[in-house]
Formats: structure tokens, C-alpha cells, sequence
């Protein structure tokens, strides 16, 4: 078997760390011995003050991952269902059947979100509507007046819950901005420092909605501790927003270049506000991703749709280029 040179299929940031985070992890070293922070106070409320909302607004968890759990598990349950879009995170279907809800997932209109037929699927079951902005694997981003037209059309007791994993990834302007919904008291919104900031191995992520609804994944903390290590790794992270802002402004850059040299062979690869692009290859996904592979690059076919393909370094998107171009001979 060909080893994996490059791994583009788990939507890793590759930039280098933040600064001071290494530092951070050195000096939270001399702490590990001692009883954590459970609810990561601190973390929370530097969050709080960044984003100015409550501190009993922010709840923090040990990667946005956990967070979806808990919020499913408070907000629904046996007898209930949770509305989301197709093809969207993998996971969404798997964490709302883990909480004893049924996954109601609804099919795209032509390439994009048919947020008309998600409104539509709600019934007096449904407890919270799953939206992720941008969408992985597809990169649509959703833009503010295009959601609030949604909330619109959904009744006063469903919680919308919007996954925003990616969106330091897109164009600032071009994205709603779920924290600026947070006046409707059914909107709550998780986040990650997973991939613009990072910190995927060490399982940090928040969620941030109305005081009620973020009470209530309390209880299920002790479960999803964010460790001592995590908390500093992210509180250095946090300290460095235009790092973080330049590094993922790069990532984007390469995306957009290499979309543009994919496009350019013909294929059918819409813009994305994540840091991967979604190819539509019909039925030659399998043999591009197999094509890929034998030549040590891994990545992500999904749901028989199309194929996801993480932004890498520079050099990983270089031979990226060059095997969909020699696959398009
Ligand atoms: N949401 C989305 C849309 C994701 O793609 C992922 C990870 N791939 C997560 C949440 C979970 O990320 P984490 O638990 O690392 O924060």
C-alpha cells in the first residue's frame, strides 16, 4: 500500500501554531497534576468579552463535537426529531441518534441548501433545525439576510442550532454571523478551535446562545471537560486574532487557487467558504480518489455526492493540481 504523504481528507489546518501557544502548553504543563477548571471560566469568559456577550451565555467544551452532543442530548430526545440539511457533516445523523432523536435530513435544491424545504420539514416533533455555515463538505455559506428569512419561517418553540466550524475560513462579509442572531432567543451557535485556530488534538470548542438553553448542557459538563492544557493552549490562541486572521486568510488563498485550477480543467467545483472545495466528478469520484491515493494523497468521498478535498500546504495543493490534471488527461 502507497503511505499517506498527504493527509486532505480531515479538514486539518496546516498553518503553524499561534503564537504563544506553545508556551502556554509548556507553562499549563506544571498544572496538569492538579484539579482542572471544570467549566473552564476563565476560557469562557474571555470568549464572552470577545464576542460581548454574557459569560452565562458561553459554554465550553472539549471540541464543538462534544458541544453538538450536548446540545442534542438537553434539547431533544426519544419521540423528537432534529431537521438537517444533505450532505452536511457526517457526524449530524450519528450525534442525533445518540441523543434518542430522529435525523430528518433534507436533499439539496439543485447544488445548495433548500432552506424552503428545511422550514417545511418541521413538525410538532421537531426540536432543533441543524444548520452548518459554511456547509461541510459543499462550502456554501449562508449569508445573514438568507438565514433570518429562514428563522422567519420556523415556529417560536424550534431551536436553531448553526454549526459555524469553518467560518474564519470565508469571506468576512459574505457570511452571516450567527452571534449577531443571538436576540432571537431560539438561535444558538457553536464554534471551534479546531481548525482556524489550530488546536484540533486538543479538543476546545464553545457554544454560545440564550442563558436558558446554555444552562441547560451544563449538567452534562463533567463529561466533556475541556483538560487543563486545552484551556491555556486556546486562551493563547484567543490572545492572537490577527495571526489567526492572516493564517486562515492564506489557507483560504490557496483554496481559491486551486479551485481556479480545477475549474479551469473544466470540473464542476463550487466556491467554499471552508477550508476544502467540494468536486462534483458524477461517477468518477471513486477512481479520482482512488487515483489520488496512489499517489499518497488521502482524501474524502461523501454520501456518493462528490469528493472533499482539505486545503494542505502549498506543496500538497501543488501535487493536488498536478494528479487532477494527469486524472483529466
Ligand atoms: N462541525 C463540523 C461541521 C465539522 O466538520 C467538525 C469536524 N470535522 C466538527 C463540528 C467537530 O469539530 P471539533 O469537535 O474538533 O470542534
Amino acid at each position: 500500500m502507497i503511505p499517506i504523504i498527504h493527509q486532505l481528507s480531515l479538514n486539518e489546518n496546516h498553518s503553524p501554531a499561534l503564537p504563544g501557544v506553545r508556551e502556554a502548553i509548556e507553562s499549563a504543563a506544571d498544572r496538569v497534576h492538579l484539579t482542572l477548571d471544570a467549566l473552564a471560566a476563565e476560557l469562557s469568559a474571555e470568549i464572552a468579552r470577545d464576542l460581548g456577550v454574557d459569560p452565562a451565555m458561553v459554554v465550553a467544551g472539549a471540541g464543538s463535537g462534544a458541544l453538538l452532543q450536548q446540545f442534542l442530548s438537553a434539547h431533544s430526545g426519544p419521540g423528537t426529531a432534529v431537521v438537517h440539511a444533505w450532505p452536511s457533516f457526517e457526524l449530524y445523523p450519528v450525534l442525533i441518534r445518540n441523543a434518542g432523536a430522529a435525523p430528518v435530513a433534507v436533499p439539496p435544491k439543485g447544488h445548495l441548501q433548500d432552506l424552503d424545504a428545511l422550514a417545511a420539514a418541521v413538525t410538532g416533533e421537531t426540536r432543533v433545525v441543524l444548520l452548518c455555515n459554511p456547509n461541510n463538505p459543499t462550502g456554501e455559506v449562508l449569508d445573514g439576510p438568507r438565514l433570518a428569512r429562514m428563522l422567519d419561517a420556523l415556529p417560536p418553540d424550534v431551536l436553531v442550532l448553526i454549526d459555524e466550524a469553518y467560518r474564519e475560513f470565508a469571506e468576512p462579509g459574505a457570511v452571516a454571523d450567527g452571534i449577531a442572531l443571538l436576540g432571537d432567543p431560539r438561535v444558538a451557535v457553536v464554534r471551534t478551535f479546531s481548525k482556524s485556530h489550530g488546536l484540533l488534538g486538543l479538543r476546545v470548542g464553545y457554544l454560545v446562545a440564550n442563558e436558558r438553553v446554555a444552562a441547560a448542557l451544563r449538567p452534562t459538563t463533567p463529561f466533556f471537560r475541556v483538560p487543563t492544557v486545552a484551556q491555556a493552549a486556546a486562551l493563547a490562541a484567543l490572545r492572537a486574532p490577527d495571526r489567526m486572521r492572516a493564517q486562515c486568510a492564506a489557507v483560504a488563498a490557496e483554496r481559491d487557487r486551486v479551485r481556479a485550477g480545477l475549474v479551469e480543467l473544466g470540473w464542476d467545483v463550487p466556491p467554499s467558504g471552508g477550508n476544502f472545495l467540494w468536486l462534483r466528478l458524477g461517477g468518477r469520484n471513486q477512481s479520482f480518489v482512488d487515483h489520488l491515493a496512489a499517489n499518497g494523497v488521502a482524501v474524502r468521498e461523501i454520501a456518493g455526492a462528490g469528493v472533499r478535498v482539505s486545503t494542505g500546504t502549498p506543496e500538497a495543493n501543488d501535487l493536488v493540481l498536478a494528479l487532477a490534471k494527469e486524472f483529466a488527461a
